[in-house]
């Protein structure tokens, strides 16, 4: 038995349908690395794309642990009483390496992934994190125009991944424990610089008190940052996925960002910006894989690789010479 194909025109018209069977087949295209797929999932994307744009994007990082998954459950179910429409997508690039990615995974929102209103995606497979991510946004494109109006976009904390779920999402939280050690503020600052705000995770019990504390002390470090977004002051909140206390106020937070960026025009500007620099990204990633499966390139690389590694050739010879046997010329 083999399914009958589909045609851009099927896909694009059962996802604004919001028919979820065609959704899951819609994502799976552009999450398919062979190369007749990749063209279909353009054109599909093609189609899509004026019904696309309309959801709040919202990207959720932190280190294994912190409490992703259950906040997503208590937030996505939250999100669900007001009213709206929530698609679940993760970067994992880790994945293709573990065979399975621990992101985005239904059993950990339970609740969540039994209820209709929600869709729920585990990080795609991929060898590059570039790849990963181009496969989570397109798939994200495609949840909105299947009318899904909150994106939450799970990646783990402790690599360049939240730098790429920060090029494509509208605003960043940054999950924090409280008491962290001091292994973790090396990786603090950069990250918090990019957070539109940082909630102490696990506000609860014995806790409570703690995180209120590490609530203050947050919020006086973040003082002395750049803001992540111009015109948006980020501020430290505290929450418990258990109690489900402090979870309305951060949607609440995620809204007043909205007004405020979208009045000023910087919503839309950082949308522009992202959609370009997406562009650019790609073109990166795709050059650089065509440059290292060149026949030219791939007969000489190892030879020079090591003749820079014991020194006798300097790296900016050897770059000419491998971009010159890219170019088809003779070096
Ligand atoms: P993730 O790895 O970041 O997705 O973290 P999880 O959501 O899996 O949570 C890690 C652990 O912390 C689990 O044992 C959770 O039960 C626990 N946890 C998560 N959120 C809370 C919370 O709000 N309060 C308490 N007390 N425990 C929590």
């Amino acid at each position: 038995f083999t399914r009958p194909a589909y045609t851009a025109d099927d896909y694009a018209e059962g996802v604004l349908a919001g028919n979820r069977a065609v959704l899951g087949r819609a994502i799976t295209l552009m999450e398919s690395n062979a190369p007749k797929h990749i063209d279909m999932a353009q054109q599909v994307l093609q189609r899509l794309l004026p019904h696309s744009g309309k959801a709040i994007r919202v990207g959720i990082t932190g280190v294994p642990g912190v409490g992703k998954s259950s906040f997503i459950e208590k937030f996505g179910c939250y999100l669900l009483e007001q009213g709206h429409k929530v698609a679940v997508l993760a970067v994992d690039p880790s994945s293709s390496i573990s065979g399975g990615s621990i992101l985005g995974d239904k059993t950990r929102m339970e609740q969540l992934s039994r209820d209709s209103r929600c869709f729920i995606r585990p990080s795609p497979a991929g060898t590059t994190l570039g790849g990963v991510a181009r496969k989570t946004r397109e798939s994200m494109l495609v949840c909105e125009a299947a009318g899904f109006d909150v994106m939450l976009i799970e990646t783990v904390g402790v690599g360049q991944s939240e730098t790429a779920v920060r090029s494509m999402v509208d605003f960043f939280l940054l999950l924090m424990l409280s008491g962290a050690g001091d292994e973790l503020q090396g990786i603090k600052k950069g990250i918090m610089e990019l957070a539109d705000a940082l909630v102490i995770t696990k506000a609860d019990g014995d806790n409570r008190l703690r995180a209120k504390t590490a609530q203050g002390e947050y919020e006086r470090a973040m003082h002395y940052l750049q803001p992540a977004t111009e015109g948006w002051t980020s501020h430290a909140f505290t929450c418990s996925a258990l109690t489900g206390e402090g979870i309305p106020e951060i949607w609440g937070v995620i809204k007043k960002f909205r007004q405020i960026t979208q009045a000023s025009g910087v919503f839309e500007q950082h949308r522009r910006d992202q959609n370009v620099k997406w562009v650019h990204e790609m073109i990166n990633d795709q050059l650089h894989e065509r440059f290292i499966r060149h026949a030219g390139v791939k007969s000489i690389i190892a030879g020079i690789e090591r003749q820079v590694a014991d020194g006798v050739l300097p790296a900016v010879a050897a770059t000419q010479r491998l971009l010159a046997a890219f170019d088809g010329l003779e070096a």
